[in-house]
């Protein structure tokens, strides 16, 4: 079967990735080394994120506020473990002005270099500590909930786009408790936000667990994750929720007056999700035809497409088809207006039908002279794009009945893509019970191994050190130990022998 793409995810799927963003008009390559420009595609699947992520970041009660984007070096030097981990990738400015050099070029200005370097934040922490210090004196004040909508830079080396950029846009919430309970009840609650935004909304099963100690956020006391897995088999670690103690509270003292009198150092967390989940999408739901893009995310539902011929009739089936457009955006799926937009390009319909298709709109309307005369539309949905015979499925409809589905239509796409994205998953993960077999599982030629869940009894230092590095000689790593282990079953830890106290999840990761 011929597909839209000349590259498969079969054959190449890295290519394959690359390809889906490029016919899909998703983002493109800029100037600067992993940092890319969003079309508005890409960036109205973003906007669809901010929007649904929003409303169920402030109904647990954060607001929205803005910090700014230049951090003082030293609020990052006054937590050691944060500054290391963040060190090797941060990007500094060191002068406010440039001036000629007398070659045609201009250069920093000498004069101009500004007395403390100031980072371009790769994370806020720091910045909103350092606030959270003067807003809280008494544990009236607590808790502080926020969240900013925002973009970071991190100095990755290695860059893909959506998954690992140099500059990436996320959301990320910061917040000060009392007790060290409601800090860890505020780190699990947006955990569970996360795993479930992204599968209502996304699509995406993922596994909701805590990160290993090795592969914890630089300051963190724990770091929590949702897990999904690529159709390569990988895992992406697609957002992250961090409880962070009294480590940051130490470091830009965020103290209060507890109720008996005396003096408290607050407990905070920290939270991200970012244009990663775009990336994650792509690499779950798209086909050998481009990306398919969940309902609830999709900027244009349904996409209808008039098969216009230069001819008078034209504009009769140009009325149709707006006619068609206004009875869907006046009704409503998945709880909100309907996403309805025609395509009146000057371009040929199959032309307009297949950039539509690349892009992944859940649904793709066709409307010719024939079906307008009989009151009908021809329906393509993107989830079930080929009947069996190989034969694109185009099916005519009563124009009525499409309007009256459509809100069913658009659930049912929703809801495969979901099904299709958890099947895989739970296909792909097999318990394994000693190093041999993890070896084999993860053998040289194996295509699309997915992820290996083993007893584990949390070793620490040295003994983890170990561990990872063994795994590494695999590509391998811990991705986490899901949560709500009732107790693990029976049996020894596969990396050190001693009673396991719970499983992990282990695979190749982006
Ligand atoms: P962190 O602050 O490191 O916990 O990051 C929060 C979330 O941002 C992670 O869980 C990722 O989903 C995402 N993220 C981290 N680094 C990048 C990057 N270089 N590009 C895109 N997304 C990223």
């Amino acid at each position: 079967m011929k597909h839209a793409l000349s590259v498969t995810r079969d054959a190449d799927f890295s290519a394959w990735y690359q390809s889906v963003i490029a016919e899909g008009d998703l983002a493109e390559e800029s100037g600067v080394r992993g940092c890319m420009v969003i079309r508005p595609w890409g960036y109205g699947i973003w906007e669809r994120i901010q929007r649904l992520l929003d409303d169920r970041i402030k109904a647990t009660g954060h607001e929205n506020c803005y910090f700014p984007l230049f951090i003082p070096l030293s609020y990052f030097e006054k937590e050691a473990e944060h500054v290391d981990g963040f060190a090797k990738e941060m990007a500094v400015v060191t002068h406010h002005r440039l001036i000629a050099d007398g070659k045609g070029g201009l250069v920093p200005d000498p004069e101009a270099k500004l007395e403390e370097p100031l980072v371009v934040r790769p994370t806020s922490e720091t910045v909103i500590g350092t606030a959270f210090a003067r807003w809280v004196q008494s544990w009236r004040d607590l808790p502080v909930l926020i969240n900013q909508w925002a973009n970071v830079v991190r100095w990755e080396m290695r860059t893909r786009m959506f998954l690992r950029t140099a500059e990436f846009l996320w959301q990320e919430g910061h917040t000060a408790h009392a007790t060290v309970e409601e800090a860890r009840g505020e780190t699990l609650q947006m955990l569970e936000v996360y795993r479930t935004f992204a599968e209502d909304c996304l699509a995406l099963h993922v596994i909701a667990g805590e990160k290993p100690e090795n592969e914890r956020f630089p300051g963190a006391v724990a770091t929590y994750s949702i897990e999904a897995m690529m159709q390569d088999g990988k895992a992406l670690q697609a957002g992250t929720s961090h409880f962070l103690g009294d480590n940051f509270a130490k470091a830009q003292n965020i103290r209060f007056q507890n109720a008996e009198g005396g003096l408290d150092y607050a407990q905070t967390t920290s939270w991200g999700v970012s244009t990663r989940m775009i990336g994650g999408m792509i690499m779950v739901h798209g086909d050998d035809d481009g990306m398919r893009v969940p309902p609830k995310v999709a900027p244009w539902q349904v996409v209808i497409v008039p098969m216009l011929r230069d001819q008078p009739e034209d504009e009769a089936l140009l009325a149709y088809c707006r006619d068609l457009q206004k009875e869907l955006v006046g009704g409503s799926a998945l709880g909100e207006p309907v996403r309805a937009m025609v395509d009146a390009r000057a371009q040929k319909a199959a032309t307009k039908r297949w950039s539509w298709i690349k892009k992944g709109a859940p649904v793709v309307i066709e409307v010719g002279g024939r079906d307008m005369a009989g009151g009908n539309v021809s329906v393509i949905r993107r989830d079930r794009l080929y009947r069996e015979d190989g034969k694109l499925d185009s099916t005519v409809c009563p124009r009525g009945d499409f309007v009256s589905g459509v809100e069913a239509l658009l659930a049912d796409i929703q809801g495969e893509l979901h099904r299709q994205s958890t099947e895989r998953l739970k296909a792909q993960i097999v318990p394994v019970d000693d190093w041999t077999a993890v070896e084999a599982h993860f053998a040289e030629d194996r295509k699309n191994p997915g992820w290996v869940d083993v007893r584990w009894a949390r070793p620490t230092g040295d003994e983890l050190e170990q561990v990872v590095e063994k795994l590494k000689g695999l590509k391998l790593t811990i991705r986490n130990a899901p949560m709500g282990q009732t107790g693990c079953d029976d049996g020894p830890c596969l990396f050190t022998g001693r009673p396991a106290v719970e499983r992990v999840l282990i695979g190749r990761a982006y």
